[in-house]
């Protein structure tokens, strides 16, 4: 199966976090943390539509300036995610310049900052040509933990406790479709953009016995009932998951919110800042060790799992760090 989503690290281990996820044959992708992203091309940037900012530590927001700079004066609409007092961290960056020029601006940028409480979500639109001052009341609505629900996908994500609220987040294809190449050839048809409308449909349950058209690069049309199409060509698996979860403290409460969120990822990228032997100082920092987050790996049964976020004391050492918590992963799977 060619999975849709493809996660990376922004970053090393010792530098700022991040996970970058563009999704295949697309013009997307989405971002867990808003930390030092030098290490991502413009072109990469502008392809992220939403953003989820776990913390506001600064090594997880830092790269708000340059998404914001890449995006200036473009026709985008921006979500972004974050924990309690959210809009006044991103209003602080905004109050930082000065907008006067920008009603000039052809092209209209928005951002949509979306602040996550305990139980309830506060949405805010913030405009380029009002100079970013948001002219509305925040929306209210009620919050589980669904962030952002898709047709084809959608984002989760739980509020931990890191001495300040920190989000764990998780994405999830709702289900995965691969495409038969050989299937395709029998019926002598070419990939093309089609098949993302295709998946699409899918997705969006359409009506099997609905017609379904497919222009060839010759540009004949060839018409098909989806249904029949899908029963062809389609193979359907379940949905991808990945998940992030970034600074937080190792306690009863957190670890039960992790594993509710991150249970059977595919793949979970988790924090792993110290040795097990300096378990009090990870405590004091509100952080987890690498034996820990082996541990936390193997209660959400994933089935890979990445460590990050390093303090700089183990330079030199990671290995240590990757030994650790493979060992605490095996010993409790
Ligand atoms: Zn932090
Ligand atoms: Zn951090």
């Amino acid at each position: 199966m060619r999975p849709r989503f493809h996660p990376r690290l922004i970053n090393g281990p010792f530098d700022d976090p991040g996970l970058f996820i563009p999704f295949l044959f697309e013009n997307q992708a989405i971002l867990f943390d808003l930390g030092d992203n030098q290490a991502l091309s413009s072109r990469e940037i502008l392809k992220i539509s939403h953003a989820f900012v776990t913390h506001t530590h600064m090594d997880h927001f830092i790269g708000f300036d340059r998404i914001l700079r890449l995006a200036l004066g473009r026709e985008k609409k921006l979500h972004l995610y974050g924990p309690r007092n959210f809009f006044k961290n991103v209003e602080g960056k905004l109050a930082a310049y000065s907008w006067n020029l920008v009603e000039n601006y052809h092209y209209r940028l928005s951002l949509q900052l979306t602040e996550i409480h305990h139980d309830y979500l506060l949405t805010r639109t913030y405009i380029c040509r009002n100079e970013f001052i948001p002219n509305e009341m925040a929306d209210k609505e009620p919050f589980g933990t669904v962030l952002l629900q898709t047709p084809a996908y959608q984002v989760t994500a739980a509020v931990l406790d890191h001495g300040i609220p920190c989000l764990g987040l998780a994405i999830k294809e709702h289900f995965h479709i691969n495409i038969n190449k050989d299937a395709l050839a029998a019926l002598a048809l070419q990939t093309g953009p089609w098949l993302n409308e295709f998946k699409q449909a899918l997705y969006a349950d359409r009506d099997p016995t609905s017609p379904f058209e497919i222009k060839s690069a010759s540009g004949r049309t060839e018409s098909f009932q989806l249904g029949q199409l899908a029963d062809q060509i389609a193979m359907i698996s379940p949905g991808q998951k990945i998940s992030y979860i970034a600074d937080v403290a190792y306690n009863a409460a957190n670890a039960e919110k992790i594993i509710a969120l991150a249970k059977d990822s595919d793949q979970l990228f988790i924090e792993a800042a110290f040795l097990h032997a300096q378990q009090d100082l990870a405590a004091e920092k509100h952080h987890l060790t690498a034996r820990q987050a082996g541990e936390l790996a193997a209660r959400c049964a994933a089935r890979q799992f990445t460590i990050f976020h390093f303090s700089p004391r183990y330079i030199g050492q990671e290995e240590l760090l990757y030994r650790e918590a493979n060992e605490a992963y095996a010993l409790n799977q």
